[in-house]
């Protein structure tokens, strides 16, 4: 999601092409596109329908200033992505079980990375008291995110410094989440090469920045979280 200033931007750059030009644009674009790809390699797409099989799923924020591909400089076929408001990961979540399902378990990548991103609009968003409609409920994950670290959160004064730590708890928060789905926990249990690691994109300077939460077992999830077959879990 973008911010206020933002949305003032976009305006802007709306204004200057008319409804018709905008959407000539993406066609026109998607031939240049084409073009400098066969002109590099004639056979660049015989080659991309063959087949994909990426090592990395990401997901990130839908914002549209954080594409997986190009922050990350990998081409297509490269990363299969998964993008929703402010990257959030809920179990009951069909969609991103379903992606990450397919990831894991047909495509076999080898990391799952939580992507969020400095100055989300939607962490923003959840740290107000107002309303904004349906995502009200979507944001409400992110909110008991900040129920959970309200002790740190709340002695940080400067508004844009607390969204940006928020930000960085939700993706360590999201990436937890992944790792206690049976999907996730099944899968290192048959194999030793998957890792949920946690990034920030720095829109500022482009730069990723690796929260160091990057998990490879079930052990450290602890509580009733693990699957290990034990019957008495919490002790
Ligand atoms: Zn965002």
């Amino acid at each position: 999601m973008n911010n206020e200033k933002n949305k003032t931007d976009i305006t802007v750059s709306k204004s200057a092409l008319s409804q018709k030009e905008s959407y000539a644009a993406l066609l026109s674009g998607n031939r240049e596109w084409v073009d400098s790809k066969l002109k590099e390699d004639p056979e660049y797409f015989k080659t991309l329908a063959k087949g994909q099989s990426p090592e990395v799923l990401w997901i990130g924020c839908a914002d549209s200033r954080v594409p997986a591909n190009q922050v990350t400089g990998t081409n297509p076929g490269e990363v299969f992505v998964h993008r929703n408001i402010a990257n959030v990961c809920v179990h009951t979540d069909m969609n991103m079980l379903s992606v990450l399902d397919y990831a894991v378990n047909v495509l076999k990548v080898k990391h799952v990375i939580v992507a969020g991103h400095y100055g989300c609009g939607g962490v923003a968003a959840a740290l107000t008291n107002k309303q904004f409609g349906l995502i009200d409920n979507w944001l409400r994950h992110i909110k008991d995110v900040y129920r959970m670290h309200a002790h740190e959160l709340d002695r940080i004064s400067d508004q844009e410094a607390k969204v940006n730590r928020l930000v960085e708890l939700n993706v360590i928060e999201q990436s937890y989440n992944l790792c206690k789905t049976t999907i996730i926990q099944n899968a290192w249990k048959e194999r030793s090469d998957l890792e949920v690691h946690g990034w920030i994109v720095d829109i500022n300077t482009g730069l990723i920045k690796d929260l160091k939460v990057s998990n490879n077992d079930s052990h450290s999830l602890g509580y009733v979280y693990e699957f290990n077959d034990d019957e008495v879990a919490v002790h």
